[in-house]
C-alpha cells in the first residue's frame, strides 16, 4: 500500500509499504478521509510523544476492507470511524481508573502507524460503525472526540457566560458542545472572518474579531460584551499569548480551559494573586480515549454542525501541501486526505 512516512522528524516520504494483515481482534480499514490538524504540524517537528518512523494520521474514517479472527462487532464493507487511542491497561494510572494519562498511551498516528495511507490496523474496540454518516462528517469523529472530552473537563454550570478563543474546527464543534450543554451563551473569538462566519452558521450568538497583534483591542472587544468577564474562557488556538490573555477575561470564580495545542517549551505570565484573589480555576483538556459514542452521538443528532468545514482535499502524495496548507493557507479551515484521489 501507499503511505505517508517519517523516518524522522520533518522528513516526509510518500511511499508502498507491506500492507497490514488483521491479526486476532484487529480490523483492517481501506482509508477513505483522514483529517489533518495542528497536532500533526507538531509531530511533524518531533514533539507530541511521536515515535518514528512513523506513518501519521490521527483522524481516520473508511471501511473495513477485512477483519481477523474473532471480530464481530463490524463487517467488511462497512463504514467505521478510528479512535486511535488506548490504554495500555497495566500502568498505574490504567489501574487507577484514567487511562488516558497511561504512562505507555498508544496513540495511532502519534507512536503507531496512523491513517495518511490506503490501509490502516486498528483494535476491534477502537472501530466504531459510522455507515449512517456522510465520510466527511465521520472523519470528525475524533476532533468531536476530543472536544466532547473537553466537555467531560469544563462541566460547565446551567446557564453559563463562555468565550471560546480559537475558531478552527475542533474550536468550533466544542463551542457547539458548550452551547448545547447548558450554557447560556457561547463568543467566538478569532482573527479570520470567515471562520466567524462558519460558527455562526453553526447557531454561535455572537462572534468578535480578535486582533493577534493588538491584545488590549481584542479584550476590549470581550469586555464590552460581559464587563465582568465570562465564567468560562477556552483557548482553543495553541497560541501562549492567548492564553495569558484569556485569564484576565474570565469572571470571579471563573475557569480557564487550556485546550490548544502549544509547544511544550512555551510559557505563560499571570498573576498568582488573581488567580488566588479571585478563586480562579484552570483547567486542562488532553485528547480522549473513551469518548467516541458520545461525539458521534452528537455528530448524529445534528446538535453539532460541520458542513463547510472541509476545505481543503489532499492525495497521499501531496501530504506536504496539506501540511504547508494548515500552517500558511489563511483559506483554509480544515484539510483532508483522500488516499484514493
Ligand atoms: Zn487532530
Ligand atoms: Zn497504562
Amino acid at each position: 500500500m501507499k503511505a505517508v512516512v517519517y523516518d524522522q522528524p520533518r522528513s516526509i516520504s510518500v511511499r508502498d509499504v507491506p500492507d497490514p494483515v488483521p491479526g486476532p481482534g484487529e480490523v483492517l480499514v481501506r482509508i477513505e478521509m483522514c483529517g489533518i490538524c495542528g497536532t500533526d504540524a507538531h509531530i511533524h517537528a518531533g514533539r507530541f510523544f511521536s515515535e518514528y518512523p512513523l506513518i501519521p494520521g490521527h483522524e481516520p474514517t473508511g471501511r473495513v476492507a477485512a477483519v481477523g479472527e474473532a471480530v464481530t462487532s463490524v463487517a467488511v464493507g462497512q463504514r467505521v470511524a478510528v479512535n486511535g487511542n488506548t490504554g495500555c491497561g497495566g500502568c498505574g494510572s490504567c489501574r487507577d481508573g484514567y487511562p488516558l494519562m497511561c504512562r505507555n498511551l498508544r496513540c495511532l498516528g502519534v507512536n503507531g502507524p496512523g491513517g495518511f495511507a490506503e490501509l490502516m490496523l486498528a483494535p476491534e474496540a477502537n472501530v466504531f460503525p459510522a455507515d449512517d454518516l456522510p465520510v466527511e462528517v465521520a472523519v470528525l469523529a475524533e476532533p468531536t472526540a476530543c472536544a466532547m472530552h473537553g466537555m467531560e473537563i469544563l462541566r460547565p454550570a446551567p446557564g453559563a457566560d463562555v468565550l471560546v478563543f480559537g475558531a478552527g474546527p475542533t474550536g468550533l464543534i466544542l463551542a457547539q458542545l458548550i452551547l448545547h450543554c447548558g450554557a447560556s451563551r457561547v463568543t467566538v473569538a478569532a482573527p479570520s472572518v470567515f471562520k466567524l462566519d462558519l460558527a455562526r452558521s453553526f447557531g454561535i450568538p455572537v462572534t468578535i474579531v480578535a486582533d493577534r497583534a493588538d491584545a488590549a483591542a481584542t479584550a476590549a472587544r470581550a469586555r464590552a460584551i460581559a464587563p465582568d468577564g465570562f465564567d468560562i474562557v477556552v483557548d482553543a488556538t495553541g497560541s501562549a499569548a492567548v492564553t495569558e490573555q484569556a485569564v484576565p477575561l474570565a469572571k470571579d470564580r471563573g475557569t480557564v480551559l487550556v485546550y490548544g495545542v502549544t509547544d511544550p517549551a512555551d510559557r505563560v505570565a499571570l498573576s498568582p494573586y488573581d488567580v488566588y484573589r479571585r478563586e480562579l480555576t484552570i483547567k486542562g483538556s488532553f485528547a480522549q480515549v473513551s469518548s467516541f459514542p458520545k461525539a458521534l452521538a452528537m455528530l448524529r443528532s445534528g446538535h453539532v454542525r460541520t458542513a463547510g468545514i472541509i476545505t481543503h482535499r489532499f492525495p497521499l502524495d501531496r501530504f506536504a501541501d496539506a501540511l504547508d496548507a494548515l500552517r500558511h493557507d489563511p483559506a483554509c479551515h480544515k484539510a483532508v486526505v483522500v488516499p484514493a484521489a
